[in-house]
């Protein structure tokens, strides 16, 4: 049977493969001999890629799969992954953009041989008990590093829901939208810098805000401290200055997605951001998780987006579906206390699809480079309970969000720990990203 797919794909070329139950990988009929506990995020069918270190070893690649780490280091420099077009070394690095950098290709193929090599039939590993053991790192033996180096990164603006309820609330419920809104996506030009991975804690901003009734502005620590539910993908392909990318190829320069957390400063943004948009509202921490789930693991997610009226310029059009159905949701959890979620959310929300935005961002020939980093906009769904920051949660402040513990929240407060998580589930195969969490310490004196 494998045989005969390999055949099909060299008869047929790149295409068929794009197809989800043409990624070999995808199978939902696997199964490992690594244990994967019921309900974990890692399955054999996801194989997300990430940057890890121990105690002993140095920052490399790594896979996840269930409760551990797949030494990718270990199994290139020990023959398990040849002829499959790697260079030497391109896992012994602290970021995974020379990896992904190869093409979709190449890291296509690598996922696919994982895949094999940890297939319960398979005894290429299985059976070599001393490979086994130091290809296999317990999770909880090891820390998560950025998993890329991000030259650029860009926050788009893509769910209907949040735009309509920010403009409702700053603007007008019958104006909501500005007019540019359903024409593009709109994006601005964020700091790539201050993207540090999960579980890096980070001091509240400070800065200027006025209050509205306030004669002058006043600088101290940020009171509005929000975060924003969005995604994120990352690119793996250039086009070069001066060149566009279309939707249709779009998909060959997404590596796949991470779950963002772009924290925002209320009410610094609301003081500084006319005419130019969010600086320094935005740019003191975005969180990411660390595992990057790889658009080939998302394939068989796909559904179809919002209906798009008005008709959208032609390099705006698309063939296919290029939303994905993934469940998301937020947990705040006080100093000392239990967590309470505050949101549920879905990706599948977005008006705006990935292929459209790069084809946007790219239409004027702005060159995309590898490891970039597009965050999708706040995920906001239809219903109160899926909007995806504090700012919709509270109404800005008007309503309160009960805590377990029994505090209250309308904004995020010095202690608390934001969580945020994603999977997607179909035929009984769940394809999560794990979390990203991050503790917000009291402003810097
Ligand atoms: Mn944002």
């Amino acid at each position: 049977m494998r045989y005969k797919f390999r055949a099909l794909m060299l008869t047929f070329g790149e295409h068929l493969i794009f197809h989800s139950m043409q990624i070999k990988a995808n199978d939902p009929s696997l199964k490992s001999w690594v244990d994967v506990p019921q309900n974990s995020d890692f399955p054999i069918q996801n194989l997300p890629f990430g940057i890890f270190r121990t105690e002993y070893m140095d920052a490399g690649a790594g896979v996840a799969i269930g409760n551990y780490v797949l030494d990718l280091t270990y199994l290139h420099e020990n023959g398990f992954l040849s002829g499959l077009g790697l260079t030497q070394g391109v896992f012994n690095q602290k970021y995974l953009n020379d990896f992904i950098g190869l093409g979709k290709d190449v890291t296509r193929a690598v996922r696919n041989r994982i895949s094999e090599l940890l297939e319960s039939g398979n005894k290429e590993l299985r059976d070599r008990k001393a490979a086994r053991e130091l290809a296999l790192i317990p999770m909880d033996e090891v820390e998560m590093l950025m998993p890329v180096q991000v030259p650029n990164y860009t926050d788009f603006y893509s769910s209907e829901e949040h735009a309509r309820n920010v403009g409702s609330m700053f603007r007008d419920p019958e104006n909501a939208l500005m007019p540019n809104w359903k024409h593009l996506p709109v994006g601005y030009h964020g700091r790539a810098s201050s993207i540090v991975v999960s579980g890096t804690p980070f001091h509240r901003p400070k800065g200027q805000t006025k209050a509205n009734d306030a004669a002058s502005p006043s600088y101290g620590p940020c009171r509005l401290l929000d975060f924003e539910l969005e995604m994120a993908f990352i690119t793996c392909k250039e086009n070069g200055l001066g060149n566009s990318i279309s939707t249709a190829e779009a998909d060959d320069h997404i590596f796949g997605f991470v779950l963002f957390n772009d924290w925002s400063a209320r009410d610094i943004q609301k003081w500084e951001y006319v005419p130019l948009g969010p600086f320094l509202a935005k740019n003191f921490a975005s969180h990411i998780s660390p595992w990057i789930v790889t658009m080939d693991a998302l394939e068989p997610f796909r559904v179809k987006g919002p209906k798009q009226d008005p008709e959208v310029l032609s390099y705006l059009k698309y063939e296919g579906e290029k939303n994905f159905d993934i469940s998301l949701q937020v947990g705040i959890a006080p100093e000392d206390s239990n967590e309470t979620i505050v949101c549920n959310s879905s990706f599948k929300y977005m008006y705006w699809n990935v292929n459209q935005q790069l084809a946007h961002h790219s239409v004027n020939g702005c060159n995309i480079q590898v490891g970039d980093m597009y965050a999708s906009g706040t995920i906001s769904g239809p219903t109160p309970d899926s909007y995806g920051s504090m700012l919709e949660l509270s109404w800005q402040g008007k309503n309160t969000i009960a805590m377990n513990d029994g505090s209250e929240r309308k904004f995020i407060q010095d202690g608390d720990t934001v969580i945020m998580r994603g999977h997607a589930e179909k035929d009984g195969v769940r394809i999560g990203f794990g979390e990203v969490s991050a503790k917000v310490l009291s402003a810097k004196d």
